[in-house]
Order: structure tokens, then sequence, then C-alpha cells
């Protein structure tokens, strides 16, 4: 199983971040081991004095693909949920002040917290229209929606899947909206799915 997500797929979010809106899929991926279990907290790690949350839809991978066209690509895919692409944000600056591979600072363990999955038929919007919104500690700190992806998720199964082969079980990280920040020893993260919370873990 692999973990492929994209940064910078929306507006806002490229801007906070003085990145320029890319013209095609920026795509990095994370190992198996990256995940961080269930009913665990996530541990900041010790190369890191920044470790940043960004709340991202995710989508699962159902059937072996690869050339997938983005007009067939609703059917590698049936559930959705969401997950922590969790960032340690001054490694990350070092890597790209560097010209360096970003894989310390968004590959290590514990760096994607995936929630449960939710058949997208079942939810009350369809795949281009999905709110979804992050607490920390009580107050909204992030909150996006998929109509705002520079690239829906259809093309971005096409573009990622001409490079790697998508295998059942595979998921997408489809990059977070506006709001990153740094967490924090004792905060708890709440993640909600069309306002509806579906999970939530504390930090240590
Ligand atoms: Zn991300």
């Amino acid at each position: 199983m692999k973990i492929i997500c994209i940064g910078r797929n929306y507006a806002k979010h490229a801007a906070e971040l003085n990145n320029p809106v890319p013209e095609e899929p920026v795509v990095f991926m994370k190992p198996d081991t990256a995940i961080l279990l269930k009913k665990h907290p996530f541990f900041i790690p010790e190369h890191s004095n920044e470790v940043h949350h960004e709340i991202e839809l995710v989508v699962k991978i159902n059937r072996l693909g690869k050339h997938i066209e983005s007009r067939f690509a609703h059917k590698y895919y049936d559930e959705v949920g969401l997950g922590i692409d969790f960032t340690a944000r001054d490694v990350q600056a070092d890597c790209k002040k560097k010209g360096l591979p970003w894989e310390k600072a968004k590959a290590f363990d514990g760096s994607a917290a995936v929630s449960r999955f939710f058949k997208i038929k079942e939810l009350n919007q369809p795949i281009t229209n999905i709110p979804f919104h992050l607490d920390i500690n009580g107050k909204t700190v992030q909150s996006g929606n998929t109509k705002n992806m520079l690239f829906p998720v259809d093309k971005l199964i096409a573009h990622v899947s001409k490079y790697f082969t998508l295998k059942t079980g595979d998921l997408l990280f489809t990059g977070t909206p506006a709001g990153v920040g740094q967490v924090y020893k004792n905060d708890l993260l709440e993640l909600y799915l069309e306002d509806k919370r579906i999970f939530y873990f504390n930090v240590k």
C-alpha cells in the first residue's frame, strides 16, 4: 500500500506559504509506515520544532489502474475519508532551500493520520462539493471544500496514474486548504466531514 499526496491544490494555501499556483499537480509520497495507528496519539517527532497540521480529503483507491483517463477516474474509488498530512515545516523549509526532497519533513512515522472511510454515495454531496474542517481544542482552524481544488480528484487520479500504477487500498491525499499552523503537545484535533465529526486524536 502506498500513500500519494498532492501539494498546493488550493490557491489560498499555496499563497499562505508564498508558493506559486502550480501548473500541474505537485506530487510526493509517504510510505505505509507513515500511517498513524488507530487510537494512538500523534507524537511530535524529535527532529522538528515546528510540525504543522494539514487537513485533507483522502480518497481510497479500489481497483488496479495505470494511465487512467480523468473521465474514467471515478470508477477507481468509491470511498473517502479525512487525513492530516503532518508536516515538519522547519525541516521542509530547509529541504526547499537546499533543493532537496521532502521525505524527512513529510513522510516520517505517524505523519499520515487517516480516518475511517465513507461511501461517497452515502454522503450528502458529490465528490466535487464536499465541505470539511479541522478543529483544534474546540476552535475551527482550517475549513475547506473540494470545489476549491485547483485539480479535482479525477484529474489528480489521471495525473498520478501516469507515473504510478494505482492499487487497491492505495490512498490519495488531495491537498490542504488554507489555515495550516503548528500543533502543540496536548492539542485535541477533531476532523469533520460534512459537519460530522469522524475522527479525533491528541498530540503528545
Ligand atoms: Zn498536504
